[in-house]
């Protein structure tokens, strides 16, 4: 992605108005030419409207080029996508609903919390592939909050009470950390953890673990038990534990304590930022890919998996 931006004039300068991410998204989905989704046929003209519309010489179906796009008839404007995906990918901890809204001038908090929801969506790459080698996996418990109420107090040991429990993995890539995944999980049992590994780290890899009985019968990959006993388990597991003192900071930071109906997309955006921390304007462009891709993500299905903030 060489022409990618890595500052905020960068991006002015890239994407100043809607034929800019109009063009960007035109390239985009069709970078081998475009072809018409209805009969196939690669002629076609440009209309000229609001968001770039391709007609097809042979059958006259009109494409936009936000088609099969997150930001499918969307009624805000295609720059202020790009400018929020620039926002919520490049802040260090990103943001929530509102602050998003008060950044772009959004009027309403609905049409923000949408257009956050939606970028969150495609924070999740469909064809990730599974961590692999030397994987710490641990598990932890999360404070919450119910409605109105103040965050639950995390308390020590493998009790569950006021807590949310989340598993997370991290690959070790020499003396420090690779990607990362964390998800909810409902106990700490070893059909639990056994699913767990077994949907996020690839076959013939090694889990690298506390000894929990838990991880004991995992199939497809060689467990490495380091027995704590008096030993600080951040000491035996420090990447995993790392990411996970972050997530509490990031959780308590950002949305003063995580909601259990939204828990799984916030550990998505979270792991989404972890992954990239070092290059938030790789960050910019892999978000941006994704959205043009993805599909639109209905209202409904924001309500039912949740991502409120
Ligand atoms: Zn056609």
């Amino acid at each position: 992605m060489p022409d990618f931006p890595k500052s905020l004039l960068e991006f002015e300068r890239r994407f100043p108005d809607e034929a800019a991410c109009a063009e960007w998204l035109l390239e985009h989905r069709w970078g081998r030419g475009f072809l018409c989704p209805g009969c196939g046929h690669d002629g076609h003209w440009r209309l000229g409207r609001k968001v770039l519309t391709l007609q097809c010489k042979a059958c006259r179906r009109e494409t936009s080029v936000s088609a099969g796009a997150v930001m499918r008839r969307s009624h805000l404007p295609l720059k202020v996508w790009f400018t929020a995906a620039w926002l919520v990918a490049t802040h260090r901890n990103g943001m929530s609903a509102r602050q998003l809204g008060r950044q772009l001038g959004l009027g309403s908090y609905k049409s923000a919390w949408l257009l956050l929801g939606k970028l969150r969506a495609a924070m999740v790459d469909p064809e990730r592939g599974p961590l692999a080698g030397l994987v710490e996996v641990d598990e932890s418990g999360v404070p919450f909050r119910d409605r109105g109420a103040a965050p639950g107090r995390p308390r020590p040991g493998r009790s569950h009470e006021g807590k949310l429990l989340i598993a997370g993995a991290v690959e070790i890539k020499g003396k420090g950390p690779g990607r990362a995944r964390l998800a909810v999980i409902e106990d700490y049992s070893a059909d639990t953890l056994g699913g767990f590994v077994a949907g996020n780290v690839a076959g013939g890899g090694t889990v690298v673990s506390d000894g929990w009985s838990g991880y004991r019968k995992l199939k497809d990959v060689r467990h490495d038990p380091r027995v704590i006993g008096e030993t600080p388990a951040h000491l035996v597991l420090p990447w995993v534990h790392r990411v996970f003192a972050n997530t509490k900071r990031w959780a308590m930071g950002v949305y003063h304590g995580l909601r259990a109906k939204h828990l799984q997309r916030h550990l998505d955006e979270f792991v989404f930022r972890s992954n990239r921390r070092h290059t938030p304007c790789g960050a910019f462009a892999r978000l941006l890919g994704l959205a043009a891709t993805i599909g639109p993500c209905p209202y409904k299905t924001l309500i039912a998996s949740g991502s409120r903030g």
